[in-house]
């Protein structure tokens, strides 16, 4: 099971980050409830299916993010703070935009689980946002769609698709970045 037309819908209207959500494709719910543990995703997709509503994305606890009581809290999580970062494989020769609250925790599980294919990923910059963490690496992929590129890899036998990578000069991701470093600069002020 891919990622059907309802999540697709859904993610659109809950702004939810690439980074947070695993593709659970071909594994049980045990395995993959471990696999977001391990990887600090909250969210996974393509495991099964919500009897409800047909939602396939579940939180860590196994809940269908449309019809459980966590979604309405999901507003917050997107505003909460951590840091925005953007890595870089020089091996594929792309950056990648993502979030998280733990920057070594992440670029270990990017390298382990060689995100992209790839087990080279640095941080060449990162910042730590108070608030709105989620929403700004939203709008940094936003901003620099056209560089966007989509890679299918496999990781233990299983297609993954890595979503959140730029075919770009790390400077336009710099820039980009260092508008909201700004912004919130300004705000605080
Ligand atoms: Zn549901």
């Amino acid at each position: 099971m891919t990622m059907n037309k309802l999540d697709e819908n859904l993610l659109e209207t809950m702004r939810i980050p690439q980074s947070l959500l695993y593709n659970g494709y071909g594994l049980n719910t045990v395995q993959c409830r471990k696999a977001m543990k391990e990887g600090g995703f909250k969210y996974s997709y393509g495991v099964s299916q919500c009897i409800q509503c047909g939602h396939t994305i579940r939180t860590i606890s196994w809940n269908c993010i449309h019809c459980s009581p966590s979604s309405i809290k999901y507003e917050s999580r997107y505003r909460e703070g951590g840091y925005v970062y953007i890595g870089s494989s020089e091996f594929l020769g792309l950056i990648k935009i993502g979030s998280c609250k733990n920057i070594k925790n992440r670029i270990n599980s990017l390298r382990d689980q060689k995100y992209a294919g790839a087990d080279d990923w640095k941080i060449i910059k990162s910042m730590h946002f108070t608030k709105n963490s989620g929403e700004i690496e939203n709008k940094i992929l936003q901003s620099l769609k056209e560089y966007s590129i989509e890679i299918s890899y496999k990781k233990d036998g299983r297609l993954q698709r890595a979503r959140e990578l730029l075919n770009c000069p790390p400077a336009h991701a710099f820039d980009e970045l260092n508008k909201h470093i700004l912004a919130t600069k300004r705000r605080s002020l």
